[in-house]
This record gives C-alpha cells, structure tokens and sequence, in this order.
C-alpha cells in the first residue's frame, strides 16, 4: 500500500471504513420495504424485501462462520442474478470474506482452474449447475463443502458430489443475531477472473473501498442514472464484474430489483420487464438483440421501460435508433472492463449538445461516452507519447482510478501498470469534450499497408443494413497489406443479400483502404462466455480463406 504524507492539521470526520455490509445495512434500514422479485431457477417467482434479504444475509453470515470461513477466505459462487446470489453478495463480502464469482459458460476446465487458483473454501451454486459441479467436484481440491442453493426438497437423492449441503437449511439453522465486523476498507471484497481469450484467466481482487466508491460513481446521474423511482433488472450477470455493480448501486439508490434468473430470452425478459413494471436495465448487445426481436416480431411496446445501458462489446447504433426511435427507450452506451470494476465511461449529452440536430447528438451517443468520475484516461502511441483529444487520433487506451487493478490476483502476469496507468488493451479515440470513442480491442485491429482499420466501424454499418443480424471483421493475411479486412455476416432469417450488395452498402461511407475485400454468410459467430464475439475462433475457422485477387 502506498502511503502519502499527513498533514499537520487533520479533518476531524468520522472514521468509518467502506464496508459493502454498509450498503445492504443502509438500504435495509432506509429503504426497508422495496421489493425484490427473482425469477427462480425452481421455475416460480419468489419477492420479499431488502429488510429480509439483510435478515438472511446476517443469518448466511453466521453460517459461514460456523463452517469456519474467516477474514481473507475465498467463497465462490456460480449462479444466475437472483436474491439467494444477492444474500451471497453481502453475507460473504460483509463478512469479511471474499466473494469468488464463477462464469458458468467457462469450459469446465477453466472453472476446476480458476477455483484451485482462487482456493475456494466453500463453493454455493443453482440446481441448473448440479451436472457441472458433480463433473467438476472431484478437481476442485480447495473446496471443503459444496452448497446447493436451494431447499431441501431439490436435493438429490444421491450424488457424486462428496460434500452437499444445503442453502436453505444452512439459513433455517442459523440466528440471525449477527453484527457487521468493522475491518480495513482495503481489505479484498470480491475475485472475478478475467475470460481471457488466450492463457489461463486471471484474478481481478476488488477492495470493500474500491466496490463502495464505484458503487457510488456509478449510481450518479451522468453514470448509470440510478435512483429510488426505478425499478432495475441487471441482465448483466453477477457472475461477471458483479453485474456492473447493479447489486451494490442499485441498493444504496433505493430501487426495486428485478432478478431474471436463468430466462435471459427476448420473450421470458418482456414478459418480466412487463409484470414488474421495469424502467431501467442492462446488458450485452446480445441480449437487447433477442428482446428487440420478440418486442419487434410479436408488435409489443414497453409500458415502463425507459432506460438502459448497453456494453460489454460496442453497441451498434442500428440498435441504437430502434431502442430510442421504435421503443422510446433511451441509450446509454457504457465502457469498462473486469480490471475496472468494471465502469469506465457512459453515455450522455452535454448542455452544448441540446442544441444539435438529432443526426448530430445520435453521432455523440454512438461513442463509448465520457469518463466516470473516478476513472482518468489518455491516448499514447507505441512509445508511450499522449496523443490528442481530437476525436480522430487513435492509440492505446490507459486509465488510472481507485477502482482499477494495480496488479491481477497472486500477481499473474507480474507488474501490468505503466506509468502508474493500466494498459486496457483497446484502441480508441478521444474527442475535444472527453468523449471516448473504441476502435478496436488491439489484438483485433487489422493492419493493412501499415495504416489501421478499425474492425468496430466497418461492423456497425454492416449492421445497419435491414438484412444483417449480426457481423464480424476479421483481418486475413495478405502477400502485398500484410492484413487485408473480410466481412462475416449473419443474415436475419428469412432475409437475404448477396456479397455484392454487402459491398455496395459501404461505398461511400468509409475511406476506399477500409472496404472489406470479401464477404462470408455463416449461420452463426461464436460468442464467448461474457457475450463477446471470439474473433479469435473466427481467425482460425477462416486462416486460409482465399481473398478474391483484386
Ligand atoms: P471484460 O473484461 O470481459 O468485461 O471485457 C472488457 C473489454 O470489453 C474491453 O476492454 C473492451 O474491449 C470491450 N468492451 C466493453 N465495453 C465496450 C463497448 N461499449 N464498446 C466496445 N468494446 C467494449
């Protein structure tokens, strides 16, 4: 830890660290009757209210220090968003232990890896991941227990799970007399490995202090905009840089939260958004693309929904326009990544913008969107140099702030700062009003002729295109450019368009070097377990496709 020096003259405030257990202790004692409703794996809808989920959080904090979980231990978790995960969230990181929140999409090796790596004590999981954990259990060597969290009438009647207890009955058997311990604010919270397309992943170990204050940061109005008239459904799942901190700020703004379980389809979330009246949400491009389709397939409007903010991978303004000019729901196109807790910038205009035509604010809105308090960043180029805001000059995006890494968990990968700043592996542009603007993840960037092409652009037009679902750019080598880019492309089903009209589209609209030299249907893009496109699976499908000589 670093320590600065102290002034003769000190304030006199309190003296009271940043302890997650304070956000569920506040909105339990503030805001003690808004609602929780989870769609339950089990198959019904369970609610209750925050002064009962501290209650059964306190009562979960007493069993984990009855199976001998103390300050430091890891605890993971690998469940869908639902108020047991939430209870998790708080009993575990309030108690001073750290929370260990596993993707379940990771290939069964990596989680067997990420939990030896993490040493996990306990691990708690949904029915839906009993297969997984009876296939996983034999190579978890930390764990000493594993706790379904479900009642006693879904435990099976015989497993090879060595140790299973039971969430429900761990919570019945325990008091609920359970004081918050007081420790250092710096003390770890929570682990979230990386999904890391290539290597092992790596541990990003948040802090009580780091999670209060992006909780705070993010809950504010240039942020994600929360506040006690909201009803909020995180389609960002907490087993990913804990929902984008949804199940902190979401608590400390007063609003309802609506948890949807494992139904993450177009027609399971609007019939959720509908019933529970939600007005604000989040989530992956992916997921909006299933929600807009079942909203556009069947005519259906939202009643309530008004706000959402869409990241993770860059959101395509096609997608843009229908949310704000066919559904009335406004787009706050948000920037982060695990390393950053993971809220970098967000979406919004500024007093000057109002004025603007539509076509002109929209272009704003497209951006990655400007700097969160709490989170500084520059442009440099190779050697380092900081290059302008001037909205067209790329280069490497670094950030600094009190919610991003300084190291990654038992120092995988060793010293990753420079200068003090964290390297984000993205490219991007800066804009003279601290708009950020990604062209690419720098791995994904095509070099042609020693010039760069950014993937993300040539993908979005693609996409605006009435017949494109969805599109990915990959660049393919070439004798003369070195890279050269080729256009992969998933047709709307029933649509059609062929690679000549593909290439017509962007005639016009981008610089003559960037025009794609050829275009593939395929049925499908593989996605990652966080909803990201693995370009590097596509690189290795399509490494020897022929370019047309040209
Ligand atoms: P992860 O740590 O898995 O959340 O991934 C973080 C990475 O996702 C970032 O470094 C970006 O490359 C990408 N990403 C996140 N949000 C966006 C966005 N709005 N537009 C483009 N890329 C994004």
């Amino acid at each position: 830890m670093t320590s600065y020096p102290m002034s003769p003259l000190m304030g006199q405030m309190m003296d009271q660290p940043l302890l997650i257990s304070s956000i569920i202790e506040f909105a339990a004692r503030h805001y003690g009757s808004t609602e929780i409703v989870s769609r339950r794996v089990e198959g019904d809808l369970h609610r209750y209210t925050y002064r009962d989920c501290h209650q059964r959080a306190r009562q979960m904090a007493n069993a984990l220090t009855g199976l001998g979980v103390k300050l430091g231990d890891r605890v993971a978790t690998l469940a869908w968003n639902g108020y047991r995960h939430m209870e998790l969230y708080y009993a575990v990181s309030g108690s001073g232990a750290v929370l260990h929140t596993i993707n379940p999409r990771l290939h069964p090796e990596q989680i067997a890896y990420i939990t030896n790596h993490a040493e996990d004590q306990y691990l708690y999981f949904d029915l839906t991941f009993l297969p997984l954990i009876e296939a996983v259990a034999a190579h978890c060597t930390t764990v000493k227990a594993f706790i379904l969290m479900a009642g006693r009438e879904h435990m099976p009647a015989e497993t090879k799970i060595p140790q299973l207890l039971c969430y429900e009955d761990l919570i019945s058997s325990s008091s609920d007399d359970y004081q918050w311990p007081l420790f250092d604010e710096n003390s770890a919270a929570s682990l979230c490995y990386t999904s890391g397309t290539t290597g092992n992943p790596k541990g990003a170990l948040y802090s009580h202090r780091s999670t209060v204050l992006h909780a705070y940061g993010s809950a504010m109005p240039n942020a994600l905009n929360v506040s006690s008239a909201d009803t909020v459904l995180p389609v960002v799942p907490m087993f990913h840089v804990n929902a984008w901190g949804l199940p902190y700020s979401v608590l400390l703004s007063g609003a309802k939260m609506v948890y949807p379980g494992a139904a993450l389809d177009g027609k399971s979330l609007y019939e959720l958004f509908e019933a529970e009246k939600v007005t604000f949400s989040a989530g992956v491009p992916t997921v909006w693309l299933g929600l807009i389709n079942h909203a556009l397939q069947n005519q259906l409007q939202f009643s309530t929904f008004r706000r959402t903010v869409i990241g993770g991978s860059a959101c395509p303004p096609a997608m843009m326009d229908t949310l704000i000019d066919k559904f009335n729901v406004e787009v706050i196109h948000a920037w982060g990544m695990t390393e950053m807790s993971p809220l970098g910038t967000a979406g919004g205009l500024q007093t000057k913008h109002l004025v603007l035509p539509k076509d002109a604010q929209r272009k704003i809105l497209q951006k990655q969107g400007h700097a969160v308090y709490g989170v500084d960043m520059k442009i440099v180029d190779d050697a380092g140099t900081e290059l302008p805001w001037d909205g067209s000059t790329y280069g490497h995006l670094l950030v600094k702030g009190p919610w991003i890494i300084k190291s990654y968990f038992k120092n995988e990968g060793g010293d990753v700062l420079q200068d003090g700043w964290f390297p984000t592996g993205d490219v991007a542009t800066i804009d003279a009003d601290g708009y950020m603007q990604i062209t690419d993840r720098s791995k994904d960037v095509i070099k042609s002729g020693g010039e760069w092409i950014g993937t993300i652009d040539l993908e979005n037009i693609a996409m605006s295109h009435p017949s494109v679902l969805q599109a990915a750019c990959i660049g393919i080598a070439h004798p003369k450019w070195d890279e050269r880019p080729l256009l992969l492309v998933v047709k709307r089903p029933g649509m059609e368009v062929t690679r000549e009209e593909m290439l017509a589209f962007f005639e016009g609209k981008i610089a003559k070097f960037w025009m794609p030299d050829d275009v593939v249907f395929i049925d499908a893009l593989p996605m990652g377990a966080t909803g990201k496109i693995q370009k590097n699976k596509l690189r290795d499908q399509f490494k020897a496709h022929q370019l047309p000589v040209g």
